[in-house]
Formats: structure tokens, sequence, C-alpha cells
């Protein structure tokens, strides 16, 4: 077994556990990074990662992620991320073995859909714990597709930055999927002008019928706007990216937007006001996590139209504090996450 508390990414995590093994054709990692705000939630990534070092690593990473997300969303759970990076055996027993995992932790986890996992695996989890979201959802309850949400978020924080209106504006966008499109509509309809780049001719296509200028892939981070907005992957603020910026505002849905720690200088260094990603891109886990705790659909939208004055808080914390906004939003999590512990 891995002495996960040796890993470069190990950062006071409260408990990691290892399900199945790869000799038994399925293999995965559950991470709990604090439990301090409540039950550590997060979703279940299936990936196909080169060891079981990288995959215990991107639990770690991720699972920390959540812990900040969820605390600066004022939602009532902890953070925690589970990785699957075997599957050699029938999909349904895996998902079941990995329900039983779930279920052991009593409760210390919640597990949800991530990246490469399905509504069926979700079902396959559920015939074995209670402890599971991501589920087909009944009139009225909260539920489905968490990008409607993650997107809106995202909108409603560029609004907010842009004081209030996106009329007229011009919104450079890296990546047009679930979230990316959805945000382009909410965009298009208020009156925004759009630029977008994306590897999917699909997906391109989808974002032309709203009016969308297409721009190179490698170049989309360039295009003078007033937003740059990352929906894609992640790591595209960078030593290489950040001073060929040609807007001044960066908001978007992308996980782990800043390739490192310093990127965050970086940007304040150059003028622009980076939106740090999951203070703006939490109305996906706001969504599901209204379904796990059987909340009706319309507090939902309250939930994530608040986005926006909270970034705004983050941001004028920074300047006050003469910190990155992305530093200040962690001083504002820490800080909870002090409070909480101390009960
Ligand atoms: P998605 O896979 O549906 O969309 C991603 C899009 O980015 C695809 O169209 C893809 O072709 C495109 N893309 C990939 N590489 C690119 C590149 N180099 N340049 C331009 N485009 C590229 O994913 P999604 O659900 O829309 O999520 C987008 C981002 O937002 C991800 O980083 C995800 O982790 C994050 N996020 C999503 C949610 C959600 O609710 N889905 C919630 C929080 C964060």
């Amino acid at each position: 077994m891995m002495n996960w508390k040796m890993n470069p990414s190990f950062d006071g995590h409260e408990d990691v556990v290892f399900v199945g093994g790869e000799d038994q054709g399925f293999a995965g990692i559950i991470a709990i990074h604090s439990t301090a705000i409540g039950p550590a939630a997060g979703g279940c990534r299936i990936w196909d990662y080169d060891s079981a070092d990288e995959a215990l690593t991107d639990a770690l990473r991720l699972s920390r992620g959540m812990t900040y997300k969820n605390a600066m969303a004022d939602l009532p759970l902890g953070g925690g991320k589970a990785v699957i990076y075997r599957i050699n055996v029938d999909r349904v027993d895996a998902f079941q073995k990995f329900g039983d995992a779930v279920e052991q932790l009593g409760g210390r986890y919640i597990t949800a859909e991530d990246v490469g996992a399905t509504v069926a695996d979700m079902r396959a989890i559920a015939g074995r714990t209670t402890y599971v979201a991501g589920l087909p959802r009944e009139r009225g309850q909260a539920g489905g597709d968490p990008s409607r949400m993650t997107a809106l978020g995202v909108f409603v924080s560029i609004e907010a930055l842009m004081g209030g209106s996106v009329r007229g504006r011009t919104i450079a966008m890296q990546g047009v999927g679930a979230v990316g499109s959805k945000l382009c509509r909410l965009l298009a309809e208020a009156g925004a002008k759009l630029v977008v780049a994306d590897v999917n001719r699909a997906n391109l296509q989808r974002a032309e019928t709203l009016g969308a200028e297409i721009a190179p892939v490698d170049q989309i981070h360039a295009v003078a706007a007033d937003v740059f907005a990352p929906c894609g992957l992640g790591a595209g603020l960078n030593a290489r990216t950040i001073p060929e910026l040609g807007a001044a505002f960066i908001c978007g849905a992308a996980n782990n937007q800043l390739a490192t720690e310093e990127d965050g200088a970086r940007l304040v260094a150059r003028g622009v006001t980076y939106a740090p990603d999951y203070v703006v891109n939490a109305g996906g886990i706001i969504n599901v996590s209204a379904e796990y705790l059987g909340e009706p659909e319309a507090v939902v939208e309250t939930r994530v139209r608040a986005i926006a004055p909270r970034l705004m808080n983050v941001l004028e914390a920074a300047k006050r504090d003469g910190v990155s906004p992305h530093q200040a939003a962690d001083a504002i999590v820490r800080a909870r996450l002090a409070a909480a512990r101390k009960g």
C-alpha cells in the first residue's frame, strides 16, 4: 500500500482508502481531504493513469480542491474525490464494489459523477450505498445535468465584472462544450459578442449558430476582448500565455486554470483581474449538493446567483490585502475551515 502521507500533494488529508487492486482487475482510490464543515463530497473520476502513484496524486489534489470549492460556495460539505484507474472486470461489478467501499466509510464521503463516469455507474453504486448523487431526479427536485448551473454561475460573475451588463462586450471563450455552449447562449441573449475556439468541430458549429466568431485554438487567449473565459481544459494560464493575454478580465468554468502558483502573481503584474476558478464554477456542485440533500430546484438558482457578489467580495479582499485573487479566496476558505474545526 502506498504511503499517501509522503506524496508531495498531501495536504493534511484526513484519510485515503484504496479500493480493489490491480490484481483484482479493478482499482480505485478515495481521498478524503476534510470533513471539518460536513461530509467530504466530490465526484468519482475514471481515468487511465500511467501509474497508481499518478492516480493518488490526482485524488489528493482534486479532493483538496473540493474542500475549497465547497467551503467557498457556503455548502455544508467538506472535500473528497475518488479516482478509478483500472476496470478490467464487468463495469457494474466494479461500481458495486466501489459502492461497498463508499458505504463502509459510513457517510464520511459522498460520491457523484465526474469525468468518465455515467449515470449508469451511479445507479450501480446506489445499489450498495445511499452516499451517492448524480442520479435521475424527480419532478421539482434539484439535480440533473450540472453544466447548466455552472454556466449560469460564470455568466453572473462576468456580468458583475462588467458592471452589471455584458451588452456590447466581447467575450473570448476557450472551449465550447457542455458548460461553454450554455454560457455562449446566456451571453448572446444578453447582447455580448462572442469569439470562440475549440478543437471539436461540432461544438464550434453549435456556437456559430449563436453568432460566435471563430478564432484559432492557439490564439484565443490573445484575442482583443473584454473577458477571456477558459471553459476547456485546465492550466491555460501560464508563463507562455499570460504575456499574450488580450483581455483585462479572466472568468471561466475550467478547473485549475493557473498552471502554477506563480501565475497568479504574473496576472497581477500584468494588471489582469482573475476571477478564481473555484469561486465562479461552483454552480455544478451547488446543483449536485441540493440534489443529494433532497432540496427543491428553486433554491439552486438563488445560490448560484450568489456567486457574483461572492466573487466581488473576494476581489475586494485581494485589493485590500495586496494579494492575488486566488490567494484571497484561499485565505477566506482557510479561515472558514479553522472556524469549523474549533466548532
Ligand atoms: P466538455 O468536455 O463538455 O467541454 C470541454 C470543451 O473544451 C470541449 O468542447 C473540448 O473540445 C474543448 N477543448 C478541449 N481542449 C481544448 C483546447 N486545447 N482548446 C480549445 N478547446 C478545447 O466539459 P465541460 O463539462 O463543459 O467542462 C469544461 C470545464 O469546466 C472543465 O475544465 C471542467 O472541469 C470544468 N467544470 C465543469 C463543470 C460542469 O458542470 N460540467 C463544473 C465545474 C467545472
